[in-house]
């Protein structure tokens, strides 16, 4: 294939902001192509036509489109000359033996010029396929589509559509920063985010060398996996290890993990600032496990002032597995490993933590110099998507 028409739908871009919008949603489609050799992306009536300089694998198509928020559907096409006879010849010859009861034809004439108009391009065309297939036509609920698009210089035709991702480019929205611990919640949430719209960096806090890697692995690959959406991210890694060993020398145990989320907000909150992210997000919901009741929700959330979205709050644990699956990171999550709020915690920590209980608790401890001592020994890791290498020989000129 050479080409894709991608169709959004342009009710849910808000009215004044539709330029803007369909202009960032055309630069994260070339970029989510940038090492496919893209031609040009065109704007037409609510659709883009993406063209591409050479053939390329459908598959790889379908799924770059299929991961690029913003896009309704898409049908992939082929470039054709503006000829009628050509036209027919080349769609015929396109539907290579498909088996269908009922079809139409859908052309939308982009050049007035053209000497049939589309319902005349609709009628010579549907005879056409009416008569290789033996299929009736159907315009109301039709079993196949053929697209065609007559275009100033040149014609385009298809099949069929195939659904994207929805929601707005990511982008449109502003910037967020994404608390990912490596379970199964935090990166359905980040990728609920992303969908309408938001730019997500991430933070994760571990416990090595109390702990192993796993949790850093499975972060790394989660990110890079939720990076295809948005074609760069930033993570950071925050060593939490030391910080819990002092909330643990200071602090009885039933307030332990309200103590260490209530510190991972704090830092949080810092590099959020930092990236001039609007809000934090996390994959809580609400009575999930002890630290989400929402006696303790309020408690914690209490440690800073920046909002935090729960994209998840309301929802059931099945429901988020299941979204886990059709996103992509469940496997990944899958992976056992060693959360770092499992480390040094009672086997039955507080369920209503009281609000002085936890300012009292934490007297105890020097806040200011843990966020301090977080910070500067967070490690960055840069994302991008997709990683285009340069080809050697451009690789050996620049070097010459
Ligand atoms: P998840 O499946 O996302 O791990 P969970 O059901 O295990 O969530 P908790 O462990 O209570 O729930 O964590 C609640 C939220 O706090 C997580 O969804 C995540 O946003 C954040 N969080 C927890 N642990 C970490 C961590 N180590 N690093 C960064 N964020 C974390
Ligand atoms: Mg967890």
């Amino acid at each position: 294939m050479d080409s894709v028409l991608i169709r959004y739908h342009e009710i849910a871009l808000k009215k004044g902001n539709r330029a803007y919008f369909t202009e960032m949603l055309k630069r994260n489609i070339l970029a989510s192509v940038k090492d496919l050799g893209a031609k040009e992306i065109r704007s037409l009536h609510a659709r883009l036509l993406l063209t591409f300089k050479n053939e390329i694998d459908p598959a790889i198509i379908i799924k770059r489109m299929s991961s690029v928020f913003g896009i309704a559907n898409f049908s992939l096409v082929r470039r054709a000359e503006r000829d009628m006879e050509e036209l027919r010849g080349q769609i015929l010859a396109g539907l290579n033996g498909a088996s269908f009861a009922s079809f139409r034809i859908d052309t939308q004439r982009g050049d007035k010029n053209f000497p049939l108009n589309s319902v005349e391009i609709n009628r010579q065309l549907g005879a056409a396929v009416q008569e290789k297939s033996g299929a009736r036509v159907d315009l109301n609920n039709p079993e196949f589509t053929v697209f065609v698009e007559v275009l100033p210089k040149d014609a385009f035709f298809g099949f069929n559509k195939l659904p994207g991702p929805g929601g707005l480019p990511v982008g449109a929205s502003g910037r967020l920063l994404s608390l990912i611990s490596g379970g199964f919640d935090s990166p359905v949430a980040a990728y609920r985010m992303m969908q309408r719209g938001c730019r997500v960096n991430f933070v994760h806090f571990h416990s090595a060398p109390y702990q192993d890697k796993t949790s850093q692995d499975k972060v790394h690959e989660l990110v890079k996996h939720l990076t295809r959406h948005q074609f760069q991210s930033r993570l950071y890694l925050v060593p939490f290890g030391e910080i819990q060993r002092q909330i643990v020398a200071a602090v009885a145990r039933p307030l332990r993990v309200v103590l260490y989320r209530r510190m991972m907000l704090r830092i949080a909150e810092k590099i959020a600032r930092k990236e001039k992210a609007k809000a934090l997000i996390t994959g809580e919901s609400v009575g999930q496990v002890a630290s989400q009741t929402l006696d303790n929700m309020t408690v914690i959330q209490q440690a800073v002032q920046i909002p935090i979205l729960r994209p998840l709050v309301g929802m059931d644990k099945q429901e988020i597995v299941d979204q886990a699956r059709r996103i992509d990171t469940f496997d990944i999550s899958s992976v056992p490993d060693q959360d770092c709020c499992q480390l040094f915690v009672p086997k039955h920590p507080a369920t209503k933590a009281r609000f002085d209980d936890v300012v009292a608790d934490e007297a105890k401890l020097d806040v200011n110099e843990l966020i301090r001592y977080g910070m500067e020994n967070a490690s960055i890791e840069e994302f991008i998507f997709p990683e285009v290498r340069v080809a050697s020989e451009d690789a050996k000129s620049q070097l010459a």
